[in-house]
């Protein structure tokens, strides 16, 4: 037995995640969701005098913005769609048939309006855009979602449905990337805060195919994304637990995001990995979390 699969059964033993049958698919107890919770808090405490606008949209976003975003040409295996029952009467003694014989009654199912989101910034871009032009000063969000990946993994930290909590950021060039450096210092000082040891690493997307090797390649090269990892599961391939991505101005330009003087606006957006973190957390301090260091629950819990 590995490791992986080692923690994720003292995970479920302890009762902090609930085994659903699904890979990638947990329940959460209270006191794990106690710690997300904590950790949120201090989120809000290093970036609260920014004065983000927060939005909360729900893990399904409009299907016409996801297909625009062109998350199906660099993540088709990563996405999941919600089809639903679309028949008639007759259709639908057909499918209860289907079922009861155990053939694959989701065949006829039809797609829906909603697809489940990828990551939480997904749904701001044309809410954005809808508003108009954003003033020189730039924007900046605060959002959090459930987001859904197609990768079902036994490594608890590479959830199926997970959340992220985002803030993204728009304006100019100088403007946005000031801003992802901001996040990466938090980052450090954040995680040394609940006694977590990090570093931070330049990193790449997982592209599909052999045209996204290019585009990671590309995305590498030009430090477009950074990584602050956390070792959970393994020492030597340790997690990312925040990522801190600039996308130039690809996204104002995709979405039509304009600043008061007609320039695309640049953007680039910081993701928290949650689950990860509170994983991260358990890992090195422990299950119990009354036994985690002084410092850090005051850290946490004041
Ligand atoms: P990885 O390289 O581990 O797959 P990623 O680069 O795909 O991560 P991002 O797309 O940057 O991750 O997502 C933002 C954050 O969401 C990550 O830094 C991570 O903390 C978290 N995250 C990503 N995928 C998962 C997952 N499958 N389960 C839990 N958390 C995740
Ligand atoms: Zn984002
Ligand atoms: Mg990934």
């Amino acid at each position: 037995m590995d490791v992986q699969t080692t923690f994720l059964d003292r995970l479920f033993e302890s009762g902090l995640l609930i085994d659903t049958g699904v890979d990638g698919l947990y329940g959460r107890s209270g006191q794990f969701e106690d710690v997300i919770a904590a950790f949120e808090r201090l989120i809000d405490r290093f970036g609260g005098a920014d004065g983000a606008e927060a939005m909360r949209f729900p893990p399904g976003m409009n299907r016409a913005f996801f297909e625009k975003s062109g998350y199906m040409k660099s993540f088709p295996q990563l996405a999941g769609t919600v089809h639903s029952f679309c028949g008639s009467e007759l259709d639908h003694i057909s499918l209860l048939q289907c079922m009861e014989v155990g053939d694959d009654w989701t065949k006829d199912q039809q797609a829906t309006d909603i697809v489940l989101t990828p990551a939480a910034c997904y749904p701001l871009y044309p809410t954005v855009a809808r508003r108009g032009k954003l003033p020189m000063s730039g924007g900046l969000f605060d959002l959090q979602s459930y987001c859904f990946r197609h990768e079902p993994s036994q490594d608890p930290a590479r959830q199926q449905l997970f959340r992220m909590r985002e803030y993204i950021c728009m304006g100019t060039e100088q403007h946005v990337t000031d801003f992802r450096q901001r996040w990466m210092d938090r980052g450090v000082e954040m995680m040394k805060a609940v006694g977590l040891d990090v570093t931070i690493d330049v990193a790449n997307d997982p592209f599909f195919g052999r045209a996204g090797k290019m585009l990671a390649n590309n995305q590498r090269d030009q430090n477009l994304k950074f990584e602050l990892l956390i070792p959970i599961t393994s020492v030597a391939k340790p997690t990312a637990c925040m990522s801190f991505n600039y996308h130039q101005d690809a996204f104002g330009a995709k979405w039509g995001l304009y600043l008061e003087d007609e320039s695309v606006a640049h953007t680039a957006c910081v993701g928290f990995g949650l689950e990860r973190i509170a994983l991260a957390l358990f890992h090195h301090h422990g299950l119990e979390v009354k036994h985690w260091p002084s410092k850090v629950r005051q850290a946490l819990w004041g």
